[in-house]
């Protein structure tokens, strides 16, 4: 074991953040970051490739100063500790952060068909090539997209296509799509603005897609026949990982301070669902991930070298997306059996709360009050732990 070497699984946010937080504490060792890919903003697949505002070089990341990167894929990690790259080759590092992120969740799983004949115009939106593929597909006239699953992804898409002149069609299985994640009101807002903007089929399941080299043919379970340029899958996510012994498949799950159960073994961001409160949460947003990564950093810094403890990890990250004119804030966790409210009658905001606690705040077009109320939740949680949200030790 080469002394205090860190090897970090994947360098998109929540690796990247990881490594860098290492290097800014003095780590007092190599830290490696495995990617078989460059590392990349991810959340500007859609907003900057597919638009075609941005090339793939700039969305690209430099590795953090201080770091290595190596071009190669983990497959394994051993009982152990070692871990076994796709090229063959072994390496038993001090700490590993798994942080190798997410794959989009297939077509067939959720839509419930009869499967899909699979080809170029029946695709995700997860990779930079993608993003290519759907632009090479389009006609410069703007062309047609079906786009399948109203989530953040599939909405926020809709929403650059039809900007762009592309002939939209949203389909939904769910009639309200995001009201577990938004909450109804917010969710019924959305669905509102996707109406006015895009040809909306929500609450109609898919029986069938039929993609060939011209067109995908999308067929409803009510019998109506949808065809487009390009059918785009935005299913949402699962957990895209490396064998771990005892968790060989979906999230990787980890305590509060990230730890998976094996020595110095830790996962963050996509790819890992964290215990707090008493349930396991997954997160797929960008600054979680960053935040997961760096306390994951934290985590290995009090468990290898006897520094301060960060304690439970909180999910007190936000994300926005704009959304046919309108802004979408969010901030924190929406935990399984949570309640909405709307605490200001007339705003477009709703709290979540998980038992005693909000954990959750959303809005539209009200980023300013979404941050007040985020602010106050955490000052309320501070006076009840006595901890600061996201501060260490
Ligand atoms: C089109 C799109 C738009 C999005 N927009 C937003 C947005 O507006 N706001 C927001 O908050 N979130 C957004 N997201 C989600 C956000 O990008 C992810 O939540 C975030 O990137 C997760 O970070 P991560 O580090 O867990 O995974 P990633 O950033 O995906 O990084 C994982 C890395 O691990 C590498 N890897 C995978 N397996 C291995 C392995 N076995 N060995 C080595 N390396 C491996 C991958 O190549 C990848 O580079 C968007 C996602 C997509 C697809």
């Amino acid at each position: 074991m080469e002394s205090n070497h860190v090897l970090v699984v994947g360098g998109g946010a929540a690796g990247w953040s990881a490594a860098d937080a290492l290097v800014r504490s003095d780590w007092p060792g190599p830290v490696t970051i495995a990617d078989p890919q460059s590392p990349m903003n991810r959340t500007l697949v859609n907003t900057g490739v597919l638009t075609g505002l941005l090339t793939p070089g700039q969305i690209a990341r430099q590795a953090p100063a201080g770091t290595e990167l190596v071009r190669d894929e983990v497959d394994a990690i051993e009982h152990d500790g070692a871990v076994r790259f796709r090229s063959g080759n072994l390496v038993r590092p001090a700490a590993v952060l798994v942080a190798s992120g997410s794959a989009p969740r297939p077509y067939a799983d959720q839509a419930g068909a009869d499967g899909a004949s699979t080809s170029e115009r029946l695709t995700h939106l997860h990779s930079i090539e993608d993003a290519q593929r759907v632009r090479t597909l389009l006609p410069a006239s703007g062309g047609s997209v079906v786009i399948l699953g109203a989530g953040l992804i599939g909405s926020e898409t809709a929403s650059l296509l039809a900007e762009a002149g592309v002939d939209v069609t949203l389909v939904s299985r769910s009639p309200v799509p995001l009201r577990r994640e938004l909450g109804p009101v917010m969710a019924s807002a959305l669905l509102h603005r996707h109406d006015a903007h895009v040809r909306t089929r929500l609450g109609h399941p898919v029986r069938n897609i039929t993609a060939g080299s011209g067109s995908a043919v999308i067929e409803l379970e009510d019998g109506e026949r949808l065809e487009a340029h390009v059918a785009l899958v935005a299913h949402g996510t699962v957990a895209r990982r490396p064998a771990l012994p005892g968790s060989r498949e979906g999230s990787i799950a980890v305590d509060g301070r990230l730890r998976t159960g094996l020595r110095h073994v830790y996962a963050a961001g996509g790819v890992a669902a964290v215990r707090t409160g008493g349930v396991s949460v997954r997160v797929d947003h960008w600054e979680d991930a960053a935040a997961q990564g760096a306390h994951a950093a934290r985590s290995m810094i009090h468990d290898v070298l006897g520094g301060p403890d960060p304690g439970e990890y909180r999910f007190t990250a936000s994300y926005s997306s704009r959304i046919h004119g309108s802004t979408l804030t969010a901030w924190g966790a929406t935990f399984p059996g949570s309640r909405w409210t709307q605490p200001i009658d007339g705003t477009a905001v709703a709290v979540s709360t998980h038992g005693r606690r909000a954990t959750a705040v959303v809005g539209l077009d009200a980023a300013g009050t979404v941050r007040t109320i985020a602010a106050e939740i955490m000052a309320a949680r501070q006076n009840d732990d006595g901890v600061a949200d996201g501060a260490p030790g």
